[in-house]
C-alpha cells in the first residue's frame, strides 16, 4: 500500500532528508510538529435558509524565519492532515527561495462550486472574523490556493480592515491589482518554473531548442510553464487538461493560441491551432494522436511537467515514464514510492518546493510593496523573480552534486 496520508508522507520525507543532511535533532523536532493548529467551525446560512456547518483550519507550522505564509484552499477534501502537510512544505519552500517567511496553510472543507456568490462571500467573511486575531502582516499572511482567487482575497482584506479599523493590505497576498495586488502574480509560478528548468539545462550543457516537453494540466500553472518554455525555444509536444489531450510529436505551434481557443470553448479538447485557425474536430483531427491525460506523463519526451493534481506519478506508472527530467509544478504530484523508483532509474526530479516557488516569491514582493507603499512594474517583478529562482536553482544543484 502506498502512503496516502499527506501528513505522514510529509513527515517521512522530512525525516529522510534530515538524515541525509544530518539535521540538528531539535530543529528536526520543531519541523516535525506545527507550532500552532487552529480549528474553527463556521455555521452559515444557505440561500434556502438551511444552516450548514463547515470545518475550517489554519496551521501555523513554523516561524523561525518570519511570519507564517501560505495559501487558503476551499475544497471538499480539505482535512487537518492535508493542511499540516502543505504548511510544512511552505516552511521549507520559503526557506529554499530565501524569503523572510515561515510556513502556514489553511482550508475550508467545502465544495465552493455548490455555493452561490452570496454564500461564498458570507463564509469567507465569517472565516476572516474567526481568524482575525491570528493573522496579520507580521503574524500570518494567507494567499489564494485551490478554488480561491483574488476576489476572495479582496473580501478577506476588506473584512480584516473593518475589524482593525485601519487599512492593512499586507495581511493578504494575491489581491486584485486595485486592492494592492502585484503585477506579474498571474504568470509568476509558471515563469518561475521555466527559470529553474532553463538553469538546469544550462548546467547540463543542453540547449532549449533540443528539448521536448509534455505538460499535464493546462490551468494557470500549466499554461504559463508551457508558454514561457516555448518562448525560450523548447518544443511542447503534449498538453492535457481534465477533459482533453493534444499530442503533436512535431511540436505544438502556438501555445498562446491554444489557450485562446480553450478560453473560448471552456476546455482543451480539439484546440489545436495553426495561426489563427483552430481545429476543433478533436476525434477526426489531422494532426496529433489520440492519447489519455495519464499517458501524457509517459510520452517519449525529455521533460515531463505534472501541473495539475497530487499523486499522479505513483508506483503504477513510475516505471513507464520516459523523460529524463521531471519538473514538479503541481504540489506533491509524486508518491514516496514513485520517488524511490525514479531515483533508482537516475531520473532528475526538480521538486515542487523549488519548481513552483515563483508564486510565493511574487506574493512576498506584493507584501513588500504594500508595506513600503511601492508599485513595481511587471518587468521589475520578473527581473527580481528570475534572480531569486536562478539563485535557488544553482544553490540546490550544487548541493546535490556535493552529496
Ligand atoms: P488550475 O485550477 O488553474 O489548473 C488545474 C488544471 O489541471 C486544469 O487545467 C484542469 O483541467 C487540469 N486537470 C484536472 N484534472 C486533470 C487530470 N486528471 N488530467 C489532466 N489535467 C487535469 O490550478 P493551478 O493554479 O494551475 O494549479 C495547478 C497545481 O499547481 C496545483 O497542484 C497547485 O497546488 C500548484 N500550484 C499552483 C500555484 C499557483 O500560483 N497557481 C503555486 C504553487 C503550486
Amino acid at each position: 500500500m502506498e502512503q496516502t496520508n499527506p501528513w505522514h508522507r510529509a513527515q517521512t520525507q522530512l525525516q529522510k532528508a534530515a538524515q541525509t543532511i544530518h539535521l540538528d535533532p531539535l530543529l528536526l523536532a520543531r519541523l516535525l510538529h506545527p507550532e500552532r493548529t487552529i480549528t474553527v467551525s463556521l455555521p452559515f446560512v444557505r440561500d434556502n435558509g438551511e444552516i450548514e456547518i463547515t470545518n475550517d483550519y489554519r496551521v501555523q507550522h513554523n516561524s523561525i524565519l518570519g511570519p507564517y505564509k501560505g495559501g487558503l484552499r476551499y475544497h471538499q477534501k480539505v482535512s487537518m492532515d492535508e493542511v499540516k502537510a502543505f504548511a510544512m512544505l511552505m516552511t521549507i519552500k520559503n526557506a529554499l527561495v530565501d524569503i523572510p517567511f515561515g510556513g502556514g496553510k489553511g482550508g475550508i472543507t467545502i465544495d465552493p462550486k455548490t455555493l452561490s456568490k452570496r454564500e461564498l462571500e458570507q463564509l469567507t467573511r465569517l472565516f476572516t472574523r474567526r481568524l482575525a486575531r491570528n493573522i496579520g502582516a507580521d503574524i500570518d499572511i494567507p494567499a489564494p490556493d485551490v478554488n480561491t482567487n483574488p476576489k476572495i482575497m479582496a473580501w478577506i482584506v476588506d473584512e480584516y480592515n473593518n475589524i482593525t479599523g485601519h487599512p492593512s493590505p499586507a495581511v493578504i497576498t494575491g489581491k486584485p491589482l486595485e486592492n494592492g495586488g502585484s503585477k506579474g502574480r498571474t504568470e509568476a509560478t509558471g515563469l518561475g518554473g521555466s527559470y529553474v528548468l532553463l538553469t538546469l539545462l544550462q548546467k547540463l550543457g543542453k540547449k532549449p531548442q533540443d528539448i521536448t516537453v509534455a505538460v499535464q494540466g493546462f490551468g494557470n500553472v500549466g499554461y504559463y510553464i508551457a508558454y514561457f518554455l516555448q518562448q525560450q525555444g523548447c518544443k511542447i509536444v503534449g498538453i492535457s487538461d481534465f477533459k482533453g489531450v493534444i499530442y503533436i510529436p512535431d511540436g505544438i505551434v502556438d501555445i498562446a493560441q491554444v489557450q485562446h481557443c480553450k478560453e473560448e470553448k471552456g476546455f482543451l479538447a480539439g484546440c489545436y491551432c495553426i495561426g489563427s485557425v483552430c481545429d476543433i474536430t478533436y476525434k477526426n483531427q489531422l494532426h496529433g494522436k489520440d492519447i489519455t491525460a495519464e499517458e501524457v506523463l509517459e510520452l517519449p519526451v525529455d521533460v515531463v511537467v505534472p501541473a495539475a493534481l497530487e499523486n499522479v506519478i505513483n508506483k503504477n506508472n513510475a516505471e513507464k515514464l520516459q523523460a529524463s527530467i521531471i519538473l514538479e509544478m503541481a504540489n506533491t504530484p509524486m508518491t514516496l514510492e514513485a520517488d524511490e523508483i525514479l531515483n533508482k532509474r537516475n531520473i532528475t526530479i526538480i521538486p515542487d518546493i523549488l519548481a513552483n516557488a515563483g508564486g510565493v516569491l511574487v506574493s512576498y514582493f506584493e507584501w513588500y510593496q504594500n508595506l513600503h507603499n511601492e508599485h513595481w512594474s511587471k518587468e521589475e517583478v520578473f527581473t527580481k523573480l528570475k534572480q531569486k529562482m536562478e539563485h535557488a536553482a544553482i544553490r540546490e544543484n550544487d548541493k546535490r552534486r556535493e552529496e
